[in-house]
């Protein structure tokens, strides 16, 4: 690919890092590099208590633990999501309730979340789409009126605020991701955040496989035992390594994909494709709060799409198209869902294509992109 769809931003202290962790002797979780990650998050997004994971999927399993999700509790998520979201709930024996999304920033409906309430309601998992956040202040007070936790997917959204606040930090818990494929990345990682310090103590036997070795550990008894349910949630210290790098270089990664994404718009304005109703540019406010995590727009229809990402790989491009919406696949049709419960989510599914975002874009590539797109629907 000329301009591939992702690139892996080099921070530069990476290897150093890695090779320290490695020296100091110290590989699992707990180590020096996961601590230094989780103060780096604390003091960076102001989060109360942050626990470096091996990935956003176990942040997010371990949150389903930690509230205490049960059989027939009922959560509320919007079916435009990564399984994980779902997988999380549905592990615990609870359902996944889907709501549609809006039409702007194709974040769940608030409306739709307010009518799906029922009293069995337990949570509701907001997740903010592309790094744009979901109306936090809406959904929190949804969900303190009826005594629902709140647990952010934030996977997409390290780095985005809403108001003054960084996203993950609002709910009980948020979950963060450094998949290979965000913005800051270690390959596979994640971050549980802790806002509710209520939740702490559970949340010590959940991190810890289920044991009391935190209390072990901070020396309030004198052997540990299994006294719940739990797993190995927490990360390796190699990551963590990995990532403090990535982390440090965080603003600037994000600065570039700014850059990247202003240079998507001046090119789409100065071509006829919006103009002709070819592309729908995203229209929030990105500028005030996003990290820039996908540049994203729609086509007119799904056969457009389809061809669109068929014909711009022939042009040496990467495009790509996402998420399969939950509540219909095969997996949503089994727990009873119907294509048309969900319709915004399925026709914003249908028509969007993701255009490349990374920091190795350069203005001339953005260029490039829309000429390409211009042949392809012009
Ligand atoms: C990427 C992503 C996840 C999963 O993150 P991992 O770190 O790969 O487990 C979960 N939810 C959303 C919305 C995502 O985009």
């Amino acid at each position: 690919m000329d301009i591939p769809f992702n690139k892996i931003h080099a921070a530069g202290n990476e290897i150093e890092y890695i090779s320290n962790a490695m020296k100091r002797g110290k590989t699992s979780s707990g180590g020096y590099y996961c601590k230094e990650v989780e103060k780096f998050v604390e003091s960076k997004f102001g989060a109360r208590k942050a626990f470096f994971t091996s990935s956003c999927s176990a942040a997010l399993d371990a949150s389903a633990v930690i509230i205490g999700l049960e059989n027939e509790d009922e959560v509320i998520m919007p079916s435009f999501t990564f399984s994980s979201t779902a997988n999380a709930v549905l592990a615990r024996g609870a359902k996944p309730v889907f709501v549609d999304i809006e039409k702007v920033t194709f974040d769940m409906d608030v409306d739709d979340v307010k009518a799906k309430i029922t009293a069995k309601t337990k949570a509701i998992y907001p997740v903010h789409y592309a790094g744009i956040s979901c109306d936090m202040e809406a959904i929190t007070s949804i969900a303190s009126r009826h005594g629902l936790k709140v647990v952010e997917d934030a996977a997409q959204g390290v780095g985005s605020m809403y108001g003054g606040e960084y996203l993950g930090t609002m709910g009980n818990i948020g979950c963060l991701s450094f998949h290979e494929t965000k913005n800051v990345t270690c390959g596979e990682g994640g971050c549980l955040l802790m806002n509710d310090s209520t939740l702490d103590e559970i949340a010590e036997i959940v991190l810890e496989k289920g044991t009391n070795r935190t209390k072990f550990l901070n020396g309030e008894i004198d052997k540990y035992t299994w006294v719940g349910l739990g797993s190995s949630y927490l990360g390796s210290e190699i990551a963590a390594a990995y990532l403090l790098a990535q982390l440090e270089e965080m603003d600037t990664i994000n600065r570039k994909r700014r850059v990247a994404t202003s240079n998507y718009y001046e090119f789409f304005r100065a071509s006829k494709l919006v103009e002709e109703g070819h592309v729908v540019l995203p229209s929030v406010p990105w500028e005030m709060r996003s990290n820039y995590h996908a540049f994203v727009i729609l086509l007119k229809d799904e056969k457009t799409r389809n061809e669109t990402i068929v014909k711009m790989k022939e042009k040496g491009i990467a495009v790509a198209s996402h998420f399969v919406p939950l509540h219909s696949s095969p997996m949503g049709r089994s727990l009873g869902y119907e294509e048309d419960d969900c319709p915004i989510t399925e026709e914003v599914s249908k028509r969007l294509l993701r255009l490349p975002m990374h920091t190795g874009l350069s203005t001339a590539d953005c260029q490039k992109v829309v000429a390409r797109l211009e042949e392809c629907l012009a």
